[in-house]
C-alpha cells in the first residue's frame, strides 16, 4: 500500500522539490496540494486546495511541509489533530511551538518530524560541531543563505547552536570590555557566541562552524549547492513517520 501524502507549499522552491520527488517514487502517492493563493484546482492530476481546512476529511498518511514560518506552527497542529503525520522542513519555530507540539502528538499518537536540515551532511556537520565544542568552547556560526530566506539566523545555525550549548555550557566569549561601531557588527548572541547571517542571491545553504582555541583553529562546513541535497532526507522521513507515535525534532532522531 502506498503512503499518501499531502504537500503544503508546493509552487515554492523546496516544496517543488518535495513534489518532484513523491511522484518519483513508488512507495508514495501525492493525494492534495495546498496553496492559500492557487487559482488551480488541479496540478498534474492533483487536487490543489486554497485552505487547510477543506482537507480536515481526506484519506492521507503525511503532511509534507515547506511553507512559511508564519503559518507552519497551524499547519502542523492541524495535521497532529487529523493524523496526517507531518514532516516539516519549514524553519523558523519557537522551542515553546515544538514542546506543544510533541505533547499534541503524544495525545494522538502520531508519528511526525520537524527538521531544520533534511541533508545528511549538514545532520553529520552538526554532529561534529557537538563533538569539537567538548574540546573547543570557543566557537562562532556563520550561516549563508539565498536572498529570498524570510528567517534569521537560520533553524540549522540555531540547532547547531542548541547541540553545541549542551555539551559546552555557559561562557561569554571576546572581550569584556568590547564594544560595536556599528550596530549588529559581533552579530547574535546565543548562550554567550555569535550567530552570523549571510544572505546573497546565487547562494542555497551554506553553514561554517568555527572553532578557536590556543595556537590553532578547526573549521567545519557543510554546503547544500542544490535542493535535491534535502530530498533524501525528507523521502527517509516521509516512510519513518508513519511508523512512528511521537513527533520529533532534528532528522539524526530517525536515522
Ligand atoms: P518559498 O520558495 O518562499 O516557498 C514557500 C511556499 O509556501 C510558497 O510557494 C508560498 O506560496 C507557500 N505558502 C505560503 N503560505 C502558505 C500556506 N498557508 N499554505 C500552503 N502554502 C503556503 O520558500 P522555500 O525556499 O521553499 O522555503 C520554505 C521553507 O523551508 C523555509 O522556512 C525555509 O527556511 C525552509 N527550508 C528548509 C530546509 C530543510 O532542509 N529543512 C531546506 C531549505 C529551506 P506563495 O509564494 O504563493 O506565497
Amino acid at each position: 500500500m502506498s503512503i499518501k501524502v499531502i504537500i503544503a507549499g508546493f509552487k515554492g522552491k523546496m516544496g517543488s522539490e518535495a513534489l518532484k520527488m513523491v511522484q518519483n517514487e513508488m512507495e508514495f502517492e501525492p493525494v492534495a496540494l495546498i496553496d492559500p493563493f492557487s487559482e488551480l484546482t488541479e496540478y498534474q492530476g492533483i487536487p490543489v486546495y486554497n485552505h487547510k481546512e477543506e482537507l480536515a476529511d481526506i484519506k492521507a498518511d503525511v503532511w509534507i511541509d515547506f511553507t512559511t514560518p508564519q503559518v507552519a506552527f497551524e499547519n502542523t497542529f492541524f495535521a497532529l489533530e487529523h493524523h496526517f503525520a507531518p514532516v516539516v522542513g519549514t524553519t523558523g519555530f519557537k522551542e515553546s511551538q515544538i514542546e506543544e507540539l510533541i505533547v499534541l502528538s503524544k495525545e494522538k499518537q502520531c508519528g511526525g518530524l520537524i527538521a531544520p536540515n533534511f541533508a545528511i551532511g549538514a545532520i553529520l556537520m552538526m554532529s561534529f560541531a557537538k563533538q569539537a565544542a567538548k574540546y573547543f568552547p570557543d566557537v562562532e556560526i556563520i550561516e549563508l543563505h539565498h536572498d529570498q530566506k524570510k528567517d534569521a539566523p537560520s533553524g540549522t545555525a540555531l540547532k547547531t547552536a542548541e547541540m553545541i550549548s549542551s555539551v559546552r555550557g555557559m561562557k561569554v566569549q571576546g572581550a569584556v570590555d568590547e564594544t560595536e561601531n556599528l550596530k549588529g557588527a559581533r552579530g547574535a548572541e546565543y548562550n554567550g557566541f555569535r550567530i552570523h547571517s549571510v544572505r546573497l542571491p546565487g547562494l542555497v545553504a551554506h553553514q561554517e562552524v568555527i572553532f578557536g582555541s590556543k595556537g590553532e583553529g578547526l573549521r567545519i562546513r557543510h554546503d547544500s549547492f542544490d535542493r535535491t541535497s534535502f530530498m533524501t532526507g525528507v523521502n527517509h522521513a516521509v516512510k519513518e513517520v508513519v511508523k512512528q507515535n511521537q513527533l520529533v525534532y532534528g532528522l539524526e532522531n530517525i536515522l
